[in-house]
């Protein structure tokens, strides 16, 4: 492939797909490069088995819980093959053909390891590329962290397919993988540990959302250690000894099962060869990119491997945003304002665009409409009172900026605050827009009374 409006995009995850179906769908010739299977991490590796466990997790607990509504089940019992078996079913269900989708629409797919030969030269496998644009599409990896012994430990990928629930599982991290998946497999019937390095789990989180997440895993874990950190693995999976740090600098040794680091990750960029291209990274290895073009202006980044808001529609939304800015010739305008983040723990956490700590660091002054579900119908009929629904408006006109909501169908309910955000609601809108009784819902209309 030579010359004008044709694209390879580096990566078939929602990034490089969004951009290569965008671009396609305006003429040009695109090809897709993927060394893995099609499809990407949501797919294979993060969103869609972690919620297939979830639901189970969350399955095993209701059944915990049927008793209370007079429901008597006798012994539960978990056949892990089964559970397996049904995440994989929904990934191949979701995923359908892949590959088929992209011939469909007149797409190429190159299988291989992607990298730069020259700053308009990609190779792929064999074959050399010389389009008019190249986009980085190359997703993220976990960081591990640097203590002897790590390897000892395992990464979300793992976490995903272990061949059996592990009787204990120290979880290291405080951000949303490392919730999740402590509490999946806590509910599993794991005794789980979480240790974080410092005293709050989830930053960039609503700070109320926060401190829930702390007591929830408290309730949920067997143990949840603040202001610690793991300095040594030893053993061999199945048995480990693992070296703790604490903050008052005691030291203490703990034997699980299994460790699972959810440290966080990176943009992967590993093996492209970004240098040759004149696609340059800053001092902490990650592109230098201004609105999503890199330091080579036929060269783009999107999704996680630009290294923003890890997020699948986040990466959906980049790569249609810079399929379009491409074929325009423009630049694109990047809008991160209604952007809805979820922890998929119990409770469910989930907010969108501002809180009261990031409103605040930007100097807009916020109203703030709080609306506890404790006296809300459908969480006293689900005996779910724990949870609340927040509305943040700008004191300066009246518009909603932000939203939290904690409980029950939160990843759902938190797209109507979305919403609200992109269309400019105002108080009197939520109010106007009638809730459902006895439905969650109800929280969001009574809090913008
Ligand atoms: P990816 O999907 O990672 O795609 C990148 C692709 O590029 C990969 O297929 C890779 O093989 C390929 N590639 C990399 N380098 C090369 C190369 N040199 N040559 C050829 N191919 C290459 N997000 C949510 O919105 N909701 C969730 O619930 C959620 N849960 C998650 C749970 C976990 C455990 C993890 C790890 C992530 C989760 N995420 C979630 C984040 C989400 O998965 C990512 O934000 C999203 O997949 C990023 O898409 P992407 O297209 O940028 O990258």
């Amino acid at each position: 492939m030579v010359g004008n409006r044709s694209a390879v995009i580096i990566g078939s995850g929602a990034a490089g797909t969004a951009c290569a179906r965008a671009l396609a769908s305006e003429g040009w010739r695109v090809v897709v490069a993927e060394r893995d299977r099609v499809g990407g991490t949501c797919l294979w590796r993060g969103c869609m088995p972690k919620k297939a466990l979830y639901s189970a997790a969350r399955a095993m607990r209701d059944v915990r819980r049927a008793e209370q509504f007079g429901i008597h089940t006798g012994a539960i019992s978990l056949d892990w093959q089964e559970t397996l078996a049904w995440k994989w079913h929904s990934q191949e269900t979701y995923a359908g053909d892949q590959e088929g989708a992209f011939a469909a629409r007149g797409i190429a797919v190159a299988k291989g390891d992607a990298r730069f030969l020259s700053p308009d030269t990609v190779m792929v496998g064999d074959e050399s590329y010389k389009p008019e644009a190249i986009v980085i599409a190359t997703g993220s990896v976990p960081i591990v962290p640097d203590l002897p012994g790590a390897h000892l430990g395992d990464t979300s990928e793992q976490a995903l397919h272990y061949t059996e629930v592990p009787d204990s599982l120290l979880v290291v991290g405080g951000g949303y993988v490392a919730v999740e998946f402590a509490t999946i497999y806590a509910l599993l019937g794991a005794d789980v540990s979480v240790i974080i390095r410092g005293d709050r789990v989830l930053r960039g989180f609503d700070e109320e959302i926060s401190r829930l997440a702390l007591r929830s895993l408290g309730t949920t874990c067997g143990r949840v250690l603040t202001n610690a950190s793991v300095t040594e693995l030893a053993g061999e999976p199945g048995d480990l000894q693992v070296t703790l740090s604490q903050g008052d600098g005691a030291t203490e040794t703990l034997r699980t099962q299994r460790v699972l680091f959810a440290t966080g990750r990176v943009p992967d960029l590993m093996g492209l060869e970004c240098q040759v291209a004149g696609v340059d990274t800053d001092a902490r290895g990650r592109l230098v990119l201004s609105e999503a073009r890199t330091t080579n202006p036929r060269v783009w980044a999107v999704g996680d491997a630009a290294g923003g808001l890890m997020l699948t529609p986040v990466a959906s939304y980049e790569g249609r945003a810079v399929a379009a800015a491409i074929n325009a010739g423009e630049t694109p305008s990047l809008d991160y304002s209604a952007v809805p983040s979820v922890v998929f723990g119990v409770p469910q956490l989930a907010q969108a665009g501002l809180n009261e700590d990031t409103a605040g660091a930007r100097g807009i002054e916020v109203d703030v409409h709080r609306q506890s579900f404790e006296y809300l119908g459908a969480a006293i009929i689900e005996d779910e009172r724990e949870g609340f629904a927040k509305l943040l408006f700008d004191k300066a006109n009246g518009t909603l900026v932000g939203g939290t909501v904690v409980g029950p169908t939160a990843s759902d309910l938190i797209w109507a605050i979305s919403l609200g955000i992109q269309a400019r609601a105002t108080r009197e809108h939520v109010r106007a827009a009638l809730g459902i009784h006895p439905a969650f819902s109800e929280s969001l209309n009574w809090a913008g009374w």
